[in-house]
């Protein structure tokens, strides 16, 4: 329970009434934190504050006896500070105690959002560390091949010289005297009970003589890592690749986070990228055009040979069948070659002089008749 009660209306911020029962709270509560969830809106400060407020909201409306608690700390304010209201500031004690955003998010990634419970009650114990962000730079062709390489991480680690406790190596470890190891004191203010966390321990639950000398009692350490990552065929600029437990250290025995790696994917001088097929511009003589050619194209894997029939127009694109980017599922993708007529910039005088016959004698279409 908490002071800052009495200017929260977390039936507003719920868009619930006031007689709402569990299952519209449940509800409307779902409806929100996928909206506002962090995941859904990266970088948007507005959410993620509507996200806390809405799931502080939830875990006390969702506990009939902290719903209890709170509807008579409303009506209290409501009715004994002048009718101020939620929402005005006139009520603001500046308790401390609420429930920690870096929780919620732990459960909810922890459970996923069916696991709509878990994060009602307990505010210490495990909680799982924190994601990490990396990212990684590939070249054109690993990244439609795929590849098996390494990424540099600068991150948190467990302590090695602690190994996560944060006491120093052959130091004790104590139950704080505090609390009694449970992290949270209880305190009596008339007619309510607040809860808040242990001052002494600081909501560990346990007291430390000496902190590692590593660490100074964090429990872990920041280093540089590199981590092999196995990069699958046909991944594109952009995409996020996430590595189960490859983040930061759980605390207080809580899983890892996850490692999160970003792809950066080089141009090519040559290939690019249209979904699935690679798109390749392919020069070929006036000569092979009109009169045909076979000509030898690149392509990711070794050159193959394409036959440029007689008469083909400068553009024309012609599709390799399975020369493209390996799918997730199914076989490659294509490969488009599309040709581009070269001109001579300089020609031999007797050249100058056929090319003009062959003009006078066959070039007798006028090409921008129908075009
Ligand atoms: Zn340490
Ligand atoms: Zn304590």
């Amino acid at each position: 329970m908490n002071r800052d009660w009495l200017r929260k209306d977390f039936y507003r911020l719920l868009d619930v009434d006031e007689d709402a029962d569990q299952a519209v709270i449940k509800k409307s509560y779902r409806r929100l934190a996928q909206k506002l969830h962090p995941d859904a809106n990266p970088s948007d400060d507005t959410a993620a504050e509507r996200f806390k407020e809405v799931s502080e909201a939830y875990s006390v409306l969702s506990d009939p006896d902290r719903r209890k608690e709170y509807d008579q700390v409303r009506a209290m304010g409501a009715g004994g500070f002048g009718g101020g209201g939620f929402d005005r500031g006139s009520g603001n004690f500046g308790g401390g105690g609420q429930v920690r955003f870096e929780d919620i998010v732990g459960g909810f990634r922890g459970g996923g959002l069916g696991d709509l419970f878990g994060f009602g009650g307990a505010r210490r114990g495990p909680r799982r560390g924190a994601d990490v962000s990396a990212a990684l730079d590939l070249t054109f062709e690993q990244a439609v091949k795929g590849a098996t390489t390494a990424v540099a991480v600068d991150s948190d680690v467990r302590c090695g010289r602690c190994g996560g406790n944060g006491a120093e190596p052959g130091t004790q470890i104590d139950v704080c005297g505090g609390c009694g190891g449970t992290g949270t004191v209880a305190s009596n203010q008339g007619f309510f009970s607040f809860t808040n966390p242990c001052r002494q321990c600081g909501g560990s639950g346990r007291m430390i003589d000496s902190p590692c000398a590593g660490c100074r009692g964090a429990g872990h350490e920041r280093k540089a890592r590199t981590i092999k990552v196995k990069i699958p065929p046909g991944v594109k600029d952009g995409n996020t690749i996430r590595l189960r437990g490859r983040g930061s250290p759980g605390l207080q025995g809580g899983p890892p986070g996850d490692l999160l790696v970003k792809l950066r994917v080089a141009a090519h001088p040559r290939f690019t990228r249209r979904g699935d097929d690679l798109v390749l511009k392919l020069p070929v003589s006036f000569t092979e055009a009109a009169l045909g050619a076979k000509v030898e194209v690149p392509t990711l894997n070794g050159p193959v040979n394409l036959k440029i029939p007689a008469g083909t127009p400068s553009g024309k694109t012609f599709r390799v069948r399975r020369k493209g980017v390996q799918r997730r599922r199914g076989g490659p993708g294509d490969l488009l070659v599309t040709v581009s007529v070269t001109v001579p910039p300089k020609l031999p005088r007797d050249a100058r002089k056929m090319l003009e016959e062959f003009r006078d004698r066959y070039e007798t279409d006028d090409p921008r008749e129908n075009f």
